[in-house]
């Protein structure tokens, strides 16, 4: 569905991604994992045409992205639901979901993913018309994921979709990624959380210094003494 070929994308004069090459087959889910500072949501970015590669290809179902402009990126297929959240606090929840969906202009369908989103996550329609600012951070990680997915997109893209949440809502939050996983939805996750993100993962690459240094699938990764060491804590 995805391939990136030997991408190598700078920030400037930072050398962010050397070399990157992966792939993600339809109805998976991926994880990068990787440490602060590794390219992990540069990876993302530069699939999603923000950071677009300066050299290297971006294929998505055959066709290249390399000059696809971010916004015509949403609208072939794949959304991201950005690191820190980033919705809009001053919009409502029901507002903030609309915008998801900039692409299209159904109505109708438009009123139907909403409600999809409402049954992944009650908790959004509790509160459809709180403004987003003044949500908890796990209800705005459920609405930045919420609103990713108004797009319709065939390929999600999370990055750190578990960052500063409590426990308990870490778990809720991996759940529901697989549920949108089951439902047919192929998804790329980034994660510091290397043991969850395993734990929902089909395959996973390990991403350092801008360089993948390992790749499997997450079950065996999560054996492997290297990965336990470095990212899952384990000694
Ligand atoms: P983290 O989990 O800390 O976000 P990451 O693996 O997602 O880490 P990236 O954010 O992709 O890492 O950063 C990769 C490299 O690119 C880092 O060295 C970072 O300092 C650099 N970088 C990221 N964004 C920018 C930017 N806007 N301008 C300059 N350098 C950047």
């Amino acid at each position: 569905m995805l391939q990136l070929q030997n991408v190598h994308t700078y920030y400037g004069n930072i050398h962010a991604l050397k070399g990157i090459s992966l792939e993600i087959n339809q109805g998976e889910i991926v994880t990068l994992i990787g440490s602060n500072g590794a390219g992990k949501s540069t990876t993302l970015r530069t699939i999603s045409g923000i950071t677009p590669p300066r050299t290297g290809q971006v294929l998505f179902e055959g066709k290249t992205l390399n000059s696809v402009p971010a916004h015509k990126i949403v609208s072939q297929g794949i959304s991201q639901s950005p690191e820190g959240r980033r919705i809009f606090a001053n919009l409502t929840v029901r507002e903030n979901l609309e915008m998801g969906a900039f692409t299209r202009n159904d109505k109708a369908e438009i009123a139907s993913d909403m409600d999809r989103v409402f049954e992944l996550f009650p908790r959004l329609k509790e509160r459809v018309a709180q403004r987003g600012g003044t949500l908890s951070g796990g209800e705005q990680q459920m609405l930045a994921i919420g609103r990713a997915l108004m797009s319709r997109p065939r390929l999600l893209l999370l990055d750190e979709p578990s960052m500063g949440l409590a426990p308990v809502l870490v778990d809720l939050i991996f759940e529901i990624i697989q549920n949108i996983n089951n439902q047919g939805t192929t998804i790329l996750v980034v994660e510091q959380n290397a043991l969850m993100a395993l734990g929902i993962a089909h395959r996973a690459y390990v991403l350092q210094t801008g360089v993948i240094v390992k790749a499997g699938d997450a079950a065996t990764l999560r054996e492997d003494e290297d990965v336990q060491k470095a990212y899952l804590g384990m000694e």
